[in-house]
């Protein structure tokens, strides 16, 4: 008999492979006394776990392989920061001697502890390291519990080429299956922007997650059938449906390696439009993935990454080396955005303000909290003006959703040019001035920023965030989460005529950028430069490279009016078919 389970999709692909069950459940931790003769003796026994835990993670670390992205080790030194960190090395040591409990208890006291202060945040950021506690955490019980070493952690081949089926796993756990050929994998929990999943994605290992009580369901070693793209795992499947997955997976398989050939050549529509791939970048290590992806410059360079896992912000000297050597190792165009950080990401990690606010997605964060701590503000502006002698930056300013905000952020940048004029410092005096177009007022007054600026990025993320009224990470929401509402695509169609008429490029930064389903469409709707992370370039530009404009179906604008999502998915497909 077929079953059929259905999930998040989060990293395309297809896997056919027997099932590999996952069960490491937290074990059980119960409390007793420790008498006090022994004390001292328990106080060692949880450094000792603490001690090998670390061992443990830094052995992961050395078998990433040396071209994977370096979202992976940062994951891992995450873990290790914490493992490092008094909150779990000494405090749970003190609670044993003051309490007299075991080392298991004290451990989930602070863990406890720990979560329970991230929850009163309520913050998306700070969410995802709730999960990071609960893996270090988890990872220190079971080396109590005497399980040394954890089965998927033997490299003995014994997972190549199978399916995991698993509760949850941890970023750690990802790198060493993938290192050890697993074919994909299924989770009961996790979402689509946890650490996981970005690096399933990275890595290019088919998943799905948010399959509820897979593991109930499935047998061990049964053979499966994983579809990455439409979120579904089937077991059971008769010999035509496998034969037919063989097929796309080959299919899969043949794509991914032909579009290498995409890389050295221009990016054109059939009919002679040029278009613009640019990437987006988190950190300076993804330079080598972006050159070599064939981006022509970077159309969104995150700089939170500066902020991050510090009590101190940067200083200026330290931001300019870093915009230096990005402008420098890529010799393209980039588009620096001035930090989006958030009431949880403050320099003081948001003790001064803001962390508890009700819903920080709508408080004090990016432009808005660059313009109340003006001096912060400034190092950055000065940062980048500096850092624009050395090569071609724009800066792009992240939620702006007056035309005040706008104003004040353009007079710091100019009172930051005076000062350096004064100082004879050079820079780049025509260097240009963006916004993003994130918020749905700015989309909807779109035209009256185009006559400020020189250019406008469409962030759809937040824009589809706040347009629908979901926080983009709540798995309870996510399935709101739809690019092709309506109200989105005409927020974005919106966008774009402002530019058009006011002669200023619009661009797109967020993930509908890099989403081949939506790639036709948004050429309908006039985009002509897209930003997206480096591992969907090709992609695109083969879509777009095989696409004649004036072979789309006439009616393709017709979506942004189709209150009814199946004909919308209905009226995609015809676009995507047509040609
Ligand atoms: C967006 O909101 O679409 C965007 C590109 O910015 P971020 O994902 O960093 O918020
Ligand atoms: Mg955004």
């Amino acid at each position: 008999m077929t079953l059929e389970l259905q999930g998040i999709g989060v990293s395309r692909g297809i896997a056919i492979g027997r099932a590999h069950i996952v069960f490491h459940n937290q074990p059980d931790v119960r409390e007793y006394i420790i008498p006090s003769f022994s004390i001292e003796q328990e106080v060692a026994r949880l450094s000792n776990a603490n001690e090998l835990a670390k061992q443990q993670l830094l052995s992961i670390r050395d078998h990433i392989p040396t071209n994977a992205p370096t979202d992976v080790s940062s994951f891992i030194d995450t873990h290790l920061l914490m493992l490092n960190d008094s909150s779990l090395t000494t405090v749970p040591i003190d609670m044993i001697r003051t309490r007299r409990c075991n080392a298991e208890w004290a451990l989930q006291l602070q863990r406890d502890a720990l979560i329970n202060v991230f929850n009163e945040m309520d913050d998306p950021y700070l969410r995802t390291r709730q999960d990071d506690i609960d893996h270090v955490v988890n990872r220190i019980h079971r080396l109590l519990a005497d399980e040394n070493v954890l089965e998927h952690e033997i490299p003995d081949g014994r997972l190549k080429g199978h399916i995991i089926i698993a509760e949850d796993l941890t970023p750690a756990d990802t790198v060493l299956m993938q290192h050890q050929g697993i074919a994909g994998f299924v989770t009961e929990h996790g979402g689509a922007t946890s650490h996981t999943t970005i690096l399933a994605r990275s890595l290019g290992i088919p998943a799905i997650v948010g399959v509820e009580s897979v593991r109930r369901y499935i047998q061990d070693n049964e053979p499966l059938i994983l579809d990455g793209e439409l979120g579904s795992i089937i077991a059971g499947a008769s010999d035509t449906v496998t034969s037919e997955y063989q097929h796309r997976l080959t299919a899969f398989r043949q794509h991914t390696a032909s579009l290498s050939r995409y890389k050295a050549q221009e990016t054109k529509t059939k009919d002679g439009k040029a278009i613009t791939l640019l990437a987006n970048a988190e950190l300076p290590e993804d330079i080598t993935m972006i050159s070599n992806a064939g981006a022509e410059g970077i159309g969104l360079y995150r700089t939170e990454f500066l902020y991050m896992n510090r009590t101190s912000p940067p200083e200026e000297e330290e931001q300019l080396a870093a915009y230096r050597d990005v402008i420098e190792s890529m010799n393209k165009p980039v588009t620096i955005r001035t930090f989006d950080l958030g009431a949880d990401k403050t320099v003081d990690g948001g003790r001064s303000h803001g962390a508890t606010v009700t819903n920080p997605a709508l408080g004090l964060r990016a432009i808005r909290l660059c313009l109340n701590q003006p001096n912060m503000f400034k190092t950055q502006l000065r940062a980048i003006l500096r850092a624009s002698a050395f090569g071609k930056v724009k800066i792009m300013f992240p939620m702006v959703s007056t035309q005040q905000e706008l104003i004040q952020a353009k007079s710091q940048l100019n009172s930051c040019k005076q000062e350096l004029n004064r100082e004879g410092v050079s820079y780049d005096h025509h260097l240009e001035v963006g916004v993003m177009i994130e918020i749905p007022a700015s989309a909807v007054c779109a035209e009256m920023f185009a006559k400020q600026v020189d250019f406008l990025s469409i962030g759809t993320n937040d824009l589809i965030q706040y347009t629908l009224a979901i926080d983009r990470i709540d798995n309870q929401v996510n399935y709101l989460y739809d690019p092709l509402h309506p109200a989105v695509l005409r927020l974005i169609h919106m966008t774009l005529l402002a530019g058009q008429k006011h002669g200023v490029d619009v661009s797109m930064c967020g993930e509908m950028a890099g989403d081949p389903r939506l790639t036709r469409l948004l050429l309908a709707m006039g985009l002509s430069t897209f930003s997206m992370h480096p591992n969907a370039i090709l992609e695109i530009k083969q879509i777009i490279n095989e696409t004649d404009l004036s072979k789309l179906p006439s009616d393709a604008l017709q979506i942004l009016d189709m209150d009814d999502p199946f004909e919308a998915e209905y009226l995609l497909e015809n676009i995507n078919a047509s040609n």
